[in-house]
């Protein structure tokens, strides 16, 4: 069951960027331009791909101004990213992305070893709630420092799960999945396994981030808690928390 419920937001503000994402999707049948004055013909449909359901091209991007400020923030804030100038996966591409490689925290520094790729809108929201969040929470639950977050590539190019559903925000740059939590005895707290520190952490995602999907919301996210930033609807009280 899809439980689905308005969080008021509260406390401090953040400033917010809005990313200019431009979602296309391209039938392949549609997309070969008609050349010359012959009677349009019917092309043959090419053969479809394995299994990836019909192609789709999305591009994305940051207003440059929001880009900048965005930036100079997340620099302000201590992260440690690189800024490569696109990222382009199987059809997808996202101008101007960060890589982000470490979110420096009050209890350390916590890495990023997939180097996960975003916008750097989501970058600011989702390294935010490392070091508010997850960091603090981690040590009060375990005694340990959170050393590292095993995360999926943030950016990629797919499609939702259901059929003939459009992009996810992956293929925005405006999500990420997070697998687990290394702790600095390098004791892994996984997301699959459902713990006290993962339930809590999961409660404060629906704070931060639109959409929270972990194990128990529908069988593809039985491993990891997907986070994104789609907006259900006109404003960004509406949020997906299951
Ligand atoms: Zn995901």
């Amino acid at each position: 069951m899809q439980a689905a419920f308005g969080l008021t937001r509260r406390g401090r503000s953040h400033t917010s960027f809005r990313a200019a994402s431009t979602v296309l999707f391209l039938a392949a049948s549609g997309a070969a331009p008609v050349v010359g004055a012959q009677a349009p013909q019917a092309y043959p449909a090419p053969p479809a791909p394995p299994s990836d359901g019909e192609p789709l091209l999305s591009t994305s991007a940051m207003d440059e101004s929001d880009h900048a400020q965005c930036v100079s923030e997340l620099a302000s804030k201590k992260v440690v990213f690189e800024q490569p100038k696109e990222a382009a996966r199987e059809g997808c591409r996202l101008s101007a992305p960060v890589s982000l490689t470490s979110v420096r925290t009050l209890f350390g520094d916590v890495s990023l070893p997939a180097k996960p790729t975003m916008l750097c809108s989501f970058g600011l929201k989702f390294t935010d709630w490392v070091r508010e969040v997850a960091a603090p929470m981690t040590l009060a639950y375990t005694g340990q420092k959170l050393a590292e977050i095993e995360t999926g590539p943030g950016f990629a190019c797919t499609a939702r799960y259901k059929a003939e559903a459009p992009p996810s925000e992956h293929a925005k740059g405006d999500a990420i999945d997070v697998v687990s939590f290394v702790l600095a005895d390098k004791h892994r707290v996984t997301v699959k396994a459902l713990g006290p520190l993962v339930g809590a952490l999961r409660m404060t995602a629906c704070g931060y981030f639109t959409t929270v999907l972990g194990p128990g919301a529908d069988p593809q996210h039985e491993t990891h808690l997907h986070l994104d930033m789609l907006m259900h609807g006109g404003t960004a009280n509406y949020r997906i928390c299951e």
